[in-house]
């Protein structure tokens, strides 16, 4: 198809309108499930596109359909909408007007991206064998709204053959993409351990049952899970992020809560370390005169790439880009909603690099003074479409 090898000029093309996209909705950022401003916007732009557009799926999630002129398969590429609980520290003309909610992840990119893909595969909508369906997801930071979307028929009708999702990395420079073939990014699991024990005057700890004291011993404990009892060649991790109890510094309290996430790759000791939290909280507790309750949520799961789809990404990126801005990617304890996606369909996440070569480190996401090299969207939109079509050309499900 002629239309491969003008990928990377009509995207180029398009840049200054994805830059544009991408800083009205950096600067009107909205947590997940709220999308609603995004979510017009996106919705309104893909209609003027001619593509048929669904709303208000798995909460605000908006799907377009793009039937191409010739018959054949489907394959979905997926942005995620949401930002997060973030003051940005940023001081750019295109900051956060939303105190305390802040594009701090891509994801702004990552819509502004896929509108680009719309744009540029709609205008060639007579050349596409099959059909492209765009998915802008809610929630993605951990409110899983890819899984409420599938339940909303985001993968019928028609039926999705493949599926492919894109992520910043502030890692890589701009002109890099980076992939994994199998398990890529880890699952992700929280738990909140409620310890109840009875309180008291401070200078009488022996009429109490001192909460603070039990939940010192219980997350000394829980170290010990994945330093004594998963295999060294295990990744695995869990972190107690939050500890609140009491309220002063001469009243024992009656109870202490924590908090925690858990990050693995493999569903074996991903289940140990449920089970193992739940016995050290139950079991330390009750010696210690207290009881837990143990709320243990399951999340997302283990992200695995398809081996034919990263083949076949890595080919037409290669292509693209030239073999050497295709870079193996370490697996990451992160997690990702995507990888409910891929557990129904065979695909791959593509994570593009954003870094500024002028800059001396990254700028991490989730931070404050996140942010990205514009100059990395074109390409992620060239690459994204160019994968659209080497998959709907060759198809690999
Ligand atoms: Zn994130
Ligand atoms: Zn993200």
């Amino acid at each position: 198809m002629p239309l491969q090898a003008d990928l990377r000029e009509v995207a180029e093309e398009i840049g200054p309108g994805v830059v544009a996209d991408r800083r009205d909705i950096h600067q009107h950022p909205e947590l997940g499930f709220q999308e609603h401003r995004t979510a017009a916007l996106v919705a309104a732009r893909l209609r003027d596109l001619g593509l048929d557009v669904r709303i208000g799926v798995g909460g605000t999630g908006v799907v377009g359909l793009l039937r191409g002129g010739k018959p054949g398969k489907t394959v979905l590429l997926r942005a995620d909408m949401d930002a997060l609980p973030i003051e940005e520290a940023n001081d750019t003309s295109y900051r956060s007007r939303n105190p305390g909610v802040m594009h701090a992840c891509g994801h702004d990119a990552h819509s502004a991206m896929l509108l680009g893909v719309a744009w540029l595969l709609a205008h060639y909508r007579d050349q596409i064998p099959g059909n492209v369906k765009f998915m802008f997801q809610p929630a993605e930071e951990g409110g899983g709204g890819a899984q409420r979307m599938i339940d909303e028929g985001v993968l019928a009708d028609p039926p999705v053959d493949a599926a492919f999702g894109m992520h910043v990395d502030t890692e890589r420079f701009v002109g890099q993409v980076a992939l994994r073939s199998g398990p890529a990014m880890a699952s992700s699991d929280r738990f909140v351990i409620t310890i109840r024990g009875k309180g008291g005057h401070a200078a009488s700890p022996h009429r109490t049952v001192d909460p603070i004291v039990v939940g010192a011993h219980l997350i000394t404990a829980l170290q010990t899970v994945v330093a004594r009892e998963v295999a060294p060649n295990e990744p695995a991790v869990i972190t107690v992020g939050s500890l609140s109890a009491g309220t002063t510094n001469n009243v024992i309290p009656d109870t202490a809560t924590l908090t925690g996430t858990v990050r693995a790759f493999n569903p074996d000791v991903r289940q140990t370390i449920e089970r193992r939290i739940g016995e050290l909280a139950r079991g330390i507790t009750r010696a210690m005169r207290a009881n837990a309750d143990v709320d243990y949520r399951v999340g997302y799961p283990v992200l695995v790439n398809h081996p034919e789809s990263v083949a076949l990404v890595k080919d037409a990126l290669g292509n693209l880009l030239g073999p050497s801005a295709i870079i193996e990617r370490e697996p990451v304890m992160g997690a990702e909603d995507f990888a409910f996606i891929l557990q129904k369909v065979p695909g791959a996440m593509i994570h593009l690099g954003v870094r500024d070569r002028a800059w001396g480190r990254p700028r991490p996401v989730h931070t404050a003074t996140f942010d990205l090299n514009e100059a990395a969207l074109p390409v992620g939109v060239a690459a994204m479409a160019a994968t659209a079509l080497r998959f709907l050309e060759e198809g690999v499900s």
